[in-house]
C-alpha cells in the first residue's frame, strides 16, 4: 500500500509553524482532500513536537461531530508525517472575516452555536484544544456558513493526575489564567469569545506587539473595553460576551451555558 504518498498535490491551503496543507487528489477514488504534512526538519524529534502531531491525529481519529474536520489516514516516512483530512472549501475564518469586513449578529449566533456544539463535544471527551482562534476555523462549502474546528497540534486530554499549564496557543486568543499557572478546558471558551468579537469587530482586540504587552491588554479587558468594541451591540449580545469572556473562570460560561443563551437560541436554524 502505497498510501498517502500516492497523492496528486494540486495547490497549497495554508501553512502554520510546522506543517503546510495541500490540497490533494486520491488517484483511485478522485476523491479531494487535504493533506497536512508535518516536515520533521522543523521538528525537534528528541522535543515535545512529536508527541502533539501524535496526539494531533489520534483526536480526529476519535472525534466524530458534524463541526470538527473528518479524519482519514495519516502515515510518516522519513521526511514528515502527513495527515489526510476532509476538504474544507470555503477556506478558515480570518480570510472569510478580512473578505468580508465584519459579520453581522445573526450569522455570528449561527456561526458561534456551531463552534460552541464542537467544544462542548471534545470537552465532554476531556480534551481541551488550547488553541482556539479565526485561522483554526474552516468553511465547509464555499458560501455557506457551516463551520468545522481543525488544528488539534496543541490540544491536551485531561489526565486524572495531572492538570495542564504552560503557554500553547496563539496571543491573541489567550485566557487570562494561562498566565498564573494551571488552567482548565474553560479557555477554549474565553478564546471563542475572542473570536467572537473579532467577527463583530473586524479588528484584533489588542495593540500590542509583544506576548508582554499583550498579556497587559488580556488582564486589562472587561465589559466595558468589550462594550466600547461594539457600540451597535444588541443588549443580548452583550450579556452573552460578558459571561463568554469572565475573567473569573468559575463564572465563566461552559460550552453547554452559551448553547442554552438567548442569544445563541434566538438565531438558532433548525436545520443544522
Ligand atoms: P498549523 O497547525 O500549522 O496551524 P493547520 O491545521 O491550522 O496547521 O492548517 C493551516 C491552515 O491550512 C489553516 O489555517 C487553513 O487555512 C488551512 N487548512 C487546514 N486544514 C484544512 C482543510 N481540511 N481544508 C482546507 N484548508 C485547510
Ligand atoms: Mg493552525
Ligand atoms: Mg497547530
Amino acid at each position: 500500500k502505497t498510501g498517502l504518498n500516492n497523492y496528486i498535490h494540486l495547490k497549497k491551503l495554508g501553512k502554520g509553524a510546522f506543517s503546510e496543507v495541500v490540497l490533494s487528489l486520491d488517484p483511485t477514488s478522485s476523491q479531494k482532500l487535504a493533506l497536512k504534512i508535518i516536515k520533521k526538519q522543523l521538528l525537534n524529534l528528541q522535543h515535545q513536537d512529536t508527541k502533539y502531531c501524535l496526539i494531533e491525529a489520534a483526536l480526529l481519529k476519535e472525534f466524530d461531530h458534524p463541526n470538527i474536520v473528518k479524519f482519514y489516514e495519516t502515515s510518516e516516512d522519513k521526511n514528515a508525517f502527513y495527515i489526510a483530512l476532509e476538504y474544507c472549501k470555503g477556506g478558515n475564518l480570518l480570510e472569510k472575516l478580512k473578505i468580508l469586513g465584519k459579520f453581522d449578529e445573526k450569522t455570528s449566533a449561527q456561526i458561534m452555536s456551531q463552534i460552541f456544539s464542537a467544544v462542548d463535544y471534545i470537552h465532554k471527551c476531556g480534551v481541551i484544544h488550547r488553541d482556539l482562534k479565526l485561522e483554526n476555523i474552516l468553511f465547509g462549502k464555499k458560501d455557506k456558513m457551516d463551520v468545522k474546528i481543525a488544528d488539534f497540534g496543541s490540544s491536551y486530554r485531561k489526565k486524572y493526575n495531572e492538570r495542564p499549564k504552560g503557554i500553547f496557543g496563539t496571543q491573541y486568543c489567550l485566557a487570562p489564567e494561562v498566565f498564573s499557572g494551571f488552567y482548565t478546558e474553560k479557555v477554549d471558551i474565553w478564546s471563542c469569545g475572542i473570536i467572537l468579537l473579532m467577527m463583530m469587530t473586524g479588528k484584533y482586540p489588542y495593540f500590542g506587539t509583544c506576548l508582554n504587552e499583550v498579556k497587559e491588554e488580556i488582564l486589562a479587558l472587561d465589559i466595558k473595553g468589550i462594550q466600547s468594541r461594539i457600540p451597535e451591540a444588541s443588549p443580548l449580545l452583550l450579556d452573552f460576551l460578558s459571561s463568554v469572556l469572565d475573567k473569573d473562570t468559575r463564572l465563566r460560561f461552559s460550552a453547554k451555558d452559551a448553547l442554552g443563551h438567548p442569544w445563541i437560541l434566538c438565531f438558532r436554524r433548525p436545520n443544522l
